[in-house]
């Protein structure tokens, strides 16, 4: 055994558990952790035998944190959950986070992935506030580089590796290899038993019989549960492409700089020139050192066709990127050039890092069309049984990648439905729990690091710690009605959102928007808000609206007013980018607006008065 490692055989497993670099290595690492300590069992029962049989310093110094994590007094010393059982669907690192959350509350947590390999080298941009929430939560102890210095980032597979092993150290239980399929309701609750199940992949996962009564969906972007309906936002075409490249730590490499968000409305020169000297015509640029070096980058269509990446243009974006559309080796010099330009041609030979299918790690996809869910949480009862189910993660809103914000909203939205399954599990009714959550859901895409409590050790999964003025009550128990289904029913979200759009528009709050409109507007040339349909297809009052209060992000007087469509898209793509603002139109909807498009117009426009209106004094 080399000098310094434990000789005890229990702290040499511990110390291989927190060094494992591979999901399924972690599990069979803590399997056998728990066998040498004879533990059985889960919950934070587990936590305390583990903490029980390792008591070395290095184990101690890692419990001391999640001690004092575990003493917030949400969590009324692992009780307040007692009685819960919840069943969380994908080990994402929003699907792990929130089951850390469950667990510390005291419910029983049941996590299944489909998968066995976290294998994503791409990187997240952290807020301060996941920095600190991951540093509580002992991230170092499990990666020792984690957000060194100023670093803000993280790979994805990192994350989820330490957000894996904090799981099972809380007594979450993890299932790899099993795929949720559908929920299975209660046969016959007459004599007070039977509950929800799950329809599991495999069907012979002694699964099958787990009975829960909260299910947290956390499947990313691809996956949502019945019953939620996912709302599409469509822009203009747009081409994501990411990169990585293998690190050497070299010094040389050390040297370079990252680029952390290079945006074409700020920085124009760098991308003339890179369209002078390469072809290569870019609408962002992000690069992260990390394990690897990793680029994104949204690239525009007619420099992926002039260089040959795309074979032929296309009117759908489906044909457009598909695999035999795709030159993979142009597409490949195409990442390469774009990351040398970027840095200078500072980082010496660069090697494409390899994918989980050992390829060369470069993707091209499409972020034409963002989605989001309608709402956030829905209750169902069968013959007696409620069942509580929330969203969070990709599958609640989609982030958009070179911002990075999937995890920061991802956690965000962990923590609400941590909070909304304490409530729940504290006998709030149904109704009172669902309004709170969708009250709270209203807010997310709004959140910046800028507009959220600036003091991030506060932050709990009291929704109060986080975000400054939130009206629990915004939207009433009333008008969340539809989302409690009782039997085999399913949402009617068409007759929700009309109901919705209908009080968006009624009275008082009407008059207001449109006030608020006219003052914010006033004085800007060729600019008079009338009402909320031709007053604003000129994309000028727009333009002028988000220059009245963000004069910084668009320069009123250089837009082209003979090109509506076009102002709108710039301001559609900053108002998402840069405030959070997701379109509930596209540009081209937007700038020939009907009658009946007000409805979306008004429901778009409301976002920008929550994002800008004074706050009470
Ligand atoms: P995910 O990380 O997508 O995790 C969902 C998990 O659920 C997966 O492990 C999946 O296997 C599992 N799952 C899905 N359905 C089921 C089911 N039915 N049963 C069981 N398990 C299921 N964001 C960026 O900002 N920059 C990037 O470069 C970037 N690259 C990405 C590359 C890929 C390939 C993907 C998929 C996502 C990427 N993202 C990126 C998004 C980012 O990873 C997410 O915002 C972040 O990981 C939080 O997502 P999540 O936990 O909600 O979902």
């Amino acid at each position: 055994m080399p000098d310094g490692e434990p000789a005890n055989p229990a702290h040499a497993l511990f110390e291989s558990f927190l060094r494992a670099g591979q999901c399924q290595e972690v599990l069979s690492c803590f399997e056998e952790l728990c066998q040498q300590l004879g533990l059985q069992g889960s919950g934070l029962q587990l936590y305390h035998g583990l903490k029980a049989g390792l008591n070395y310093w290095n184990a101690k110094a890692l419990w001391s944190k999640l001690d004092k994590k575990a003493g917030h007094k949400d969590y009324d010393q692992g009780t307040a959950c007692a009685n819960t059982k919840c069943l969380v669907v994908g080990a994402g690192p929003c699907g792990l986070r929130v089951a850390i959350e469950l667990a510390l509350l005291g419910a029983r947590v049941v996590l299944v992935e489909k998968r066995d390999v976290f294998s994503r080298n791409n990187v997240l941009h952290l807020w301060p506030f996941t920095i600190h929430d991951l540093r509580a939560l002992g991230a170092k102890k499990f990666y020792g580089r984690f957000c060194t210095g100023t670093l803000d980032h993280i790979s994805i597979r990192q994350l989820q590796l330490i957000l894996l092993k904090v799981a099972l150290l809380l007594g979450v239980e993890v299932h790899i290899n099993v795929q949720f399929k559908d929920l299975l309701p209660p046969a016959s609750r007459g004599d007070g038993q039977g509950g929800w199940r799950a329809v599991l992949q495999p069907s012979s996962s002694p699964l099958s019989h787990y009975e829960f009564d909260v299910l947290i969906s956390a499947g990313g972007g691809k996956f949502v549960p019945e019953g939620f309906k996912r709302k599409e936002t469509r822009g203009k075409v747009a081409i994501g492409i990411t990169t990585n490249f293998v690190n050497r730590h070299s010094r040389a490499e050390v040297e370079v700089s990252e680029i952390s968000g290079v945006a074409r409305i700020y920085n124009q020169k760098f991308f003339q020139n890179l369209y002078n000297k390469t072809g290569i015509d870019l609408e962002n640029i992000v690069y992260y050192k990390d394990d690897t070096h990793y680029f994104v980058m949204t690239a525009k269509k007619q420099s992926l066709l002039k260089k040959g990446v795309i074979l032929q243009d296309k009117p759908d974006i489906e044909s457009l990127l598909a695999d035999e559309n795709v030159n993979r080796d142009a597409l490949l010099s195409y990442a390469k050039e774009a990351a040398n330009f970027s840095t200078n041609y500072r980082l010496p030979e660069l090697e494409f890092a390899l994918n989980h299918r050992a390829l060369p790690d470069v993707d091209m996809f499409d972020f034409t069309c963002m989605t989001r869910s309608e709402n956030a949480a829905l209750v169902r009862e069968h013959n007696g049984a409620r069942l509580l189910l929330g969203l969070v993660g990709d599958c609640l809103v989609e982030p958009f990648w070179p911002l990075g914000t999937g995890v920061a909203r991802g956690f965000l939205a962990a923590f609400d439905a941590a909070w909304m399954v304490r409530r729940w599990a504290a006998g709030t009714p149904p109704l009172e729990v669902l309004a709170e959550r969708e009250s709270i859901y209203q807010h997310l895409s709004q959140t910046s690091p800028d507009n959220t409590n600036k003091n991030v050790s506060q932050y709990s999964i009291d929704p109060a710690t986080r975000y400054p003025n939130i009206n629990l009550h915004a939207i009433k128990a009333n008008q969340v009605r539809d989302l409690y289904l009782v039997g085999t029913v399913e949402v009617d979200h068409k007759k929700r959102r009309d109901k919705r759009l209908s009080t968006a528009v009624s009275g008082d709050a009407y008059e207001e928007l449109l006030r608020w409109c006219q003052a914010s507007t006033a004085g800007y040339r060729g600019v008079e808000v009338t009402d909320f349909t031709s007053s604003w297809t000129s994309g000028l009052a727009l333009c002028a609206l988000v220059h009245r209060f963000r004069p910084d992000l668009v320069d009123f007087h250089a837009v082209d007013p003979q090109d509506p469509v076009g102002i709108h898209q710039l301001m559609l793509d900053t108002a998402e980018q840069e405030l959070g603002i997701q379109p509930v139109l596209s540009s081209t909807e937007m700038a020939s607006m009907a009658e009946p498009d007000r409805l979306g117009l008004i429901t778009y426009l409301s976002q920008f008065y929550e994002a800008f209106k004074p706050s009470p004094a």
